[in-house]
């Protein structure tokens, strides 16, 4: 049973090599694999799998790098590569009729699976797993009757076995969990063109909606307006509405366009207190009507690197937000913190507050309590800068008592500030 069980160890290997291969995967939440790792990945397979082969005799090594030359070699183009490096760390295990047989069954193979690689993508899943096992078993044959060519002492029922039994079971599992992968990439891709679809159509609504409402409204008292005996008094209060109305939509568009091009232009170095300090002032006629006291606590440095223009519109719409939050007045905290890795940002007020059910909504598109004050947009295009800065954000909120935001962007450096003379 030397052979099975060598084999089994190789087997064990493989799985335990393919499970952390999945847990990588998971983690990056990507799915998918560049080329160049994925022939690392299968060389390193076949490398073990040698490593960890049966020699009864010095000149034969019986192991499973059939496997990850099968599978690399049909699912992703790789069969000649696979080849080479097979012959390249055979070698190295010495030179002897073993080696001169692994070319002899290898050279070919590597020509059989490249040209078969384009038409085994095309089949169906199910069609792909049978034909590796099957490939698997043909190789198996083929290595017994290597081993019988080659005198090989063992015992030809447990060398039947395991390379009948052991490389289709290992194919089998192994191809399924590519199939698996392959299948959840499709679905996340799809999602994500699903995704995409349906922001469309939301920002279809919103024309519709919020854009020529507006309008709608602006071009029937411009037709009033067209009454030559109109009063003064009537027509200054109807270019006003007017005013007001095409305001409105533009503000739409302003926040759309923002959010469709969330991909920053420039990448320059911002000192967050003194930004801070500058959207405070543009803001504070606001504050001043909704009787807002602002305070702020700025750390003494802070440099974040980012759009300025987008960083502005970001903390503009934040703390439009929050003063709009508190039409009877109240307190609105802006502070800031410096550490080694990151400035946090926080911006608090003492707000109509949001319950758990808003907040999980908070940044999606159209999503607004503000009726028709409100675009639902501002809250969205933050989110988009946040994220195309490498910033995180955090929100906590209770209904009646305020909301409190922590923003988080990662700092450059001390040392390269120095080098560039800011500090
Ligand atoms: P808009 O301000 O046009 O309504 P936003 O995207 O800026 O759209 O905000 C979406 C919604 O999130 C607001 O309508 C409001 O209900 C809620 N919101 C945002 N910031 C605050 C805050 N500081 N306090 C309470 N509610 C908030
Ligand atoms: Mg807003």
């Amino acid at each position: 049973m030397e052979i099975t069980k060598h084999l089994f160890i190789n087997l064990s290997l493989m799985i335990i090599l393919l499970f952390i291969g999945l847990i990588i995967l998971e983690k990056s939440k990507k799915f998918s694999l560049s080329k160049s790792s994925v022939i690392i990945l299968f060389i390193v397979t076949i490398w073990l799998c040698i490593q960890f082969s049966y020699a009864p005799v010095s000149y034969a090594r019986f192991d499973l790098r059939i496997i990850p030359l099968v599978l690399g070699g049909l699912y992703f183009g790789i069969g000649p590569i696979l080849v080479a490096a097979i012959i390249v760390l055979r070698s190295l295990y010495g030179i002897n009729i073993g080696f001169w047989q692994t070319l002899a069954l290898y050279l070919p193979l590597a020509f059989i699976l490249w040209r078969l690689y384009p038409w085994f993508l095309k089949q169906a899943p199910a069609r792909r797993i049978c034909f590796t096992i099957c490939t698997g078993m043909i190789m198996g044959i083929l290595t017994v009757f290597g081993m019988t060519f080659k005198d090989v002492p063992v015992n030809l029922i447990d060398a039947w076995f395991a390379f009948l039994f052991i490389p289709s079971l290992g194919i089998g599992i192994i191809s399924y969990g590519i199939e698996f992968v392959r299948k959840i990439n499709e679905m996340q891709q799809e999602l994500i063109k699903a995704e995409k679809l349906k922001a469309v159509e939301q920002m279809g609504a919103a024309i519709s909606h919020e854009i020529r409402n507006p309008l709608t409204a602006a071009s029937g008292f411009v037709q009033l307006l067209q009454d030559d005996y109109l009063s003064r008094q009537k027509r200054k209060e109807y270019l006003t509405i007017v005013k007001e109305e095409l305001f409105s939509a533009e503000r739409v568009i302003q926040d759309y366009l923002t959010f469709a091009k969330p991909s920053l232009e420039t990448f320059e170095e911002l000192n967050v207190k003194s930004e801070l300090r500058q959207i405070i002032n543009i803001l504070q006629p606001l504050a001043n009507q909704n009787s807002v006291e602002i305070i702020t606590d700025f750390s003494i440095i802070g440099f974040i690197k980012g759009d300025e223009q987008k960083f502005r519109q970001c903390f503009v719409n934040v703390l439009k937000n929050a003063i709009e939050s508190m039409p009877t007045g109240g307190s609105l905290y802006v502070s800031t913190e410096y550490s080694q890795n990151e400035v946090t940002i926080k911006v608090k007020d003492t707000g109509v507050g949001m319950t758990s059910q808003q907040l999980e909504r908070l940044g999606e598109p159209f999503y607004s309590t503000k009726g028709k004050n409100g675009t639902g947009l501002g809250m969205m295009v933050v989110y988009s800068i946040v994220r195309a800065m490498n910033g995180s954000i955090w929100v906590e909120s209770e209904i009646g008592k305020g909301t409190t935001f922590h923003f988080e962007f990662p700092t450059i450096s001390i040392k390269k500030l120095e080098q560039t003379g800011r500090v």
